[in-house]
Protein backbone atom coordinates (compact mmCIF):
# COMPACT_ATOMS: atom_id res chain seq x y z
CA UNK A 1 0.00 0.00 0.00
CA UNK A 2 1.05 3.31 -0.39
CA UNK A 3 0.74 5.95 2.17
CA UNK A 4 -0.12 9.18 1.47
CA UNK A 5 3.02 11.37 0.70
CA UNK A 6 2.43 13.94 3.79
CA UNK A 7 2.15 10.64 6.51
CA UNK A 8 5.27 9.76 4.62
CA UNK A 9 7.28 12.82 5.41
CA UNK A 10 5.95 12.71 8.97
CA UNK A 11 8.18 9.19 8.94
CA UNK A 12 11.21 10.72 7.84
CA UNK A 13 11.01 13.75 10.16
CA UNK A 14 10.77 10.97 13.00
CA UNK A 15 13.81 8.88 11.61
CA UNK A 16 15.57 12.26 12.61
CA UNK A 17 15.66 10.89 16.24
CA UNK A 18 18.05 8.85 18.15
CA UNK A 19 16.54 4.75 18.76
CA UNK A 20 13.75 5.66 16.42
CA UNK A 21 13.71 3.49 13.34
CA UNK A 22 11.93 3.04 10.45
CA UNK A 23 8.89 0.81 11.83
CA UNK A 24 8.97 2.69 15.21
CA UNK A 25 8.57 5.83 13.44
CA UNK A 26 5.89 4.82 11.25
CA UNK A 27 3.78 3.67 14.82
CA UNK A 28 4.31 6.92 16.18
CA UNK A 29 2.91 8.81 13.13
CA UNK A 30 0.04 6.40 12.70
CA UNK A 31 -0.33 7.19 16.55
CA UNK A 32 -0.23 10.74 15.76
CA UNK A 33 -2.95 10.80 12.54
CA UNK A 34 -5.66 8.50 14.18
CA UNK A 35 -4.97 8.73 18.38
CA UNK A 36 -3.78 12.21 19.04
CA UNK A 37 -6.61 15.05 19.02
CA UNK A 38 -5.78 18.86 17.12
CA UNK A 39 -5.33 19.93 20.28
CA UNK A 40 -2.48 17.74 21.43
CA UNK A 41 -1.08 17.31 18.02
CA UNK A 42 -0.77 22.01 18.26
CA UNK A 43 0.67 22.05 21.62
CA UNK A 44 3.51 19.23 20.56
CA UNK A 45 3.97 20.89 17.68
CA UNK A 46 4.15 24.09 19.16
CA UNK A 47 6.67 22.55 22.22
CA UNK A 48 9.18 21.49 19.27
CA UNK A 49 8.80 24.84 17.29
CA UNK A 50 9.78 27.22 20.19
CA UNK A 51 11.73 24.61 22.24
CA UNK A 52 15.57 26.17 20.55
CA UNK A 53 14.39 29.90 21.13
CA UNK A 54 13.21 28.89 24.65
CA UNK A 55 15.99 27.15 25.66
CA UNK A 56 19.45 28.53 26.18
CA UNK A 57 22.68 27.54 27.77
CA UNK A 58 23.91 28.65 31.39
CA UNK A 59 26.76 31.03 30.01
CA UNK A 60 28.77 29.69 33.31
CA UNK A 61 28.52 26.45 33.53
CA UNK A 62 27.13 25.58 29.98
CA UNK A 63 23.81 23.54 31.37
CA UNK A 64 20.43 24.15 29.67
CA UNK A 65 18.47 26.85 31.36
CA UNK A 66 15.54 28.80 30.64
CA UNK A 67 15.20 32.06 32.77
CA UNK A 68 18.15 30.95 35.57
CA UNK A 69 20.63 28.23 35.67
CA UNK A 70 19.07 25.14 37.90
CA UNK A 71 22.62 24.44 38.81
CA UNK A 72 24.58 27.25 39.14
CA UNK A 73 21.99 28.84 41.25
CA UNK A 74 20.92 26.24 43.32
CA UNK A 75 22.65 26.93 46.75
CA UNK A 76 22.25 23.86 48.26
CA UNK A 77 24.82 22.01 45.91
CA UNK A 78 28.25 21.84 46.69
CA UNK A 79 29.80 24.97 45.75
CA UNK A 80 33.42 23.77 45.88
CA UNK A 81 33.44 21.71 43.16
CA UNK A 82 33.16 21.52 40.10
CA UNK A 83 33.07 18.57 37.43
CA UNK A 84 34.07 18.88 33.52
CA UNK A 85 31.87 17.12 31.48
CA UNK A 86 31.68 16.93 27.34
CA UNK A 87 28.35 17.91 26.81
CA UNK A 88 24.72 18.40 28.11
CA UNK A 89 24.32 14.96 27.37
CA UNK A 90 26.81 13.69 29.97
CA UNK A 91 25.92 16.52 31.97
CA UNK A 92 22.15 15.08 32.65
CA UNK A 93 23.70 11.29 32.68
CA UNK A 94 25.68 12.37 35.63
CA UNK A 95 22.92 14.07 37.08
CA UNK A 96 20.34 11.56 36.94
CA UNK A 97 22.70 9.24 39.04
CA UNK A 98 21.82 11.01 41.94
CA UNK A 99 25.14 10.31 42.94
CA UNK A 100 26.96 14.16 42.18
CA UNK A 101 25.65 17.36 44.09
CA UNK A 102 28.87 19.78 43.15
CA UNK A 103 28.62 21.99 40.09
CA UNK A 104 29.19 21.05 36.58
CA UNK A 105 31.47 23.01 33.89
CA UNK A 106 30.73 21.73 29.74
CA UNK A 107 33.31 21.64 27.60
CA UNK A 108 31.55 21.61 24.19
CA UNK A 109 33.53 18.37 23.69
CA UNK A 110 37.25 16.96 23.88
CA UNK A 111 40.70 18.07 22.58
CA UNK A 112 40.41 16.43 18.66
CA UNK A 113 42.97 18.22 16.30
CA UNK A 114 42.02 15.63 13.52
CA UNK A 115 39.09 17.20 13.49
CA UNK A 116 39.84 20.42 14.29
CA UNK A 117 38.54 21.11 17.53
CA UNK A 118 41.48 22.81 19.44
CA UNK A 119 41.45 23.84 22.64
CA UNK A 120 40.24 27.32 21.91
CA UNK A 121 37.13 26.20 20.33
CA UNK A 122 36.11 24.49 23.75
CA UNK A 123 35.10 26.66 27.20
CA UNK A 124 38.78 26.40 28.77
CA UNK A 125 38.47 30.20 29.61
CA UNK A 126 35.10 30.00 31.41
CA UNK A 127 36.62 27.12 33.54
CA UNK A 128 39.85 29.09 34.59
CA UNK A 129 37.62 32.29 35.36
CA UNK A 130 35.50 30.59 38.25
CA UNK A 131 37.86 28.61 40.00
CA UNK A 132 38.44 31.10 42.75
CA UNK A 133 36.47 29.49 46.08
CA UNK A 134 36.78 25.70 44.58
CA UNK A 135 38.87 22.72 46.05
CA UNK A 136 37.87 19.99 43.56
CA UNK A 137 38.04 20.04 39.97
CA UNK A 138 36.31 16.53 38.54
CA UNK A 139 36.94 15.11 35.10
CA UNK A 140 34.10 13.31 33.93
CA UNK A 141 35.61 12.77 30.14
CA UNK A 142 34.90 10.10 28.41
CA UNK A 143 38.14 6.93 28.13
CA UNK A 144 39.04 8.25 24.93
CA UNK A 145 42.01 9.61 23.22
CA UNK A 146 40.97 12.71 23.02
CA UNK A 147 39.15 12.32 26.54
CA UNK A 148 42.33 11.68 27.97
CA UNK A 149 44.47 14.07 25.90
CA UNK A 150 41.61 16.94 27.64
CA UNK A 151 42.01 15.65 30.81
CA UNK A 152 45.83 16.45 30.51
CA UNK A 153 45.04 19.86 29.37
CA UNK A 154 42.91 20.57 32.27
CA UNK A 155 45.68 19.86 35.02
CA UNK A 156 48.77 21.41 32.82
CA UNK A 157 45.73 24.60 32.36
CA UNK A 158 45.44 23.94 36.41
CA UNK A 159 49.15 23.27 37.38
CA UNK A 160 49.46 26.77 39.35
CA UNK A 161 46.43 26.32 41.28
CA UNK A 162 46.04 25.03 44.90
CA UNK A 163 43.04 22.69 43.22
CA UNK A 164 42.43 18.77 43.82
CA UNK A 165 42.44 17.49 40.36
CA UNK A 166 40.79 13.90 39.86
CA UNK A 167 39.25 11.68 37.44
CA UNK A 168 36.46 9.08 37.61
CA UNK A 169 36.96 5.56 37.33
CA UNK A 170 35.90 3.33 34.51
CA UNK A 171 35.27 -0.60 33.55
CA UNK A 172 34.25 -1.23 36.75
CA UNK A 173 31.91 -4.63 36.19
CA UNK A 174 28.17 -3.67 36.22
CA UNK A 175 24.96 -5.53 37.19
CA UNK A 176 22.34 -7.04 35.02
CA UNK A 177 19.49 -4.21 35.04
CA UNK A 178 20.93 -1.76 32.61
CA UNK A 179 19.38 1.34 34.13
CA UNK A 180 20.25 0.43 37.76
CA UNK A 181 23.77 -0.13 36.62
CA UNK A 182 24.96 2.46 34.55
CA UNK A 183 23.47 4.91 37.76
CA UNK A 184 25.56 2.12 40.25
CA UNK A 185 28.66 2.27 37.63
CA UNK A 186 28.72 6.11 37.63
CA UNK A 187 28.06 6.39 41.30
CA UNK A 188 30.90 3.63 41.76
CA UNK A 189 33.01 5.46 39.05
CA UNK A 190 32.78 8.47 41.09
CA UNK A 191 33.48 7.15 44.60
CA UNK A 192 36.62 5.43 42.61
CA UNK A 193 38.03 8.84 41.07
CA UNK A 194 41.97 8.72 41.14
CA UNK A 195 43.62 11.72 42.42
CA UNK A 196 45.72 13.45 39.05
CA UNK A 197 47.02 16.54 40.95
ZN1 LIG B 1 24.95 27.14 35.23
Amino acid sequence: MKYPEPFNKLVEDLRALPGIGEKTARRLALFIVTEMDKEKILNLSSSLATIKAKIKNCPVCGAMMEESCPICSDPTRHQESIMVVESVKDLFVMENSGSYHGLYHVLGGTIDFSRGVDPSSLRFNQLLIRLDNIKEVIIALNASVDGDLTGTYIKALLKEKDILISRIAYGIPVGSDLSYADQKTLSLALENRTKIK
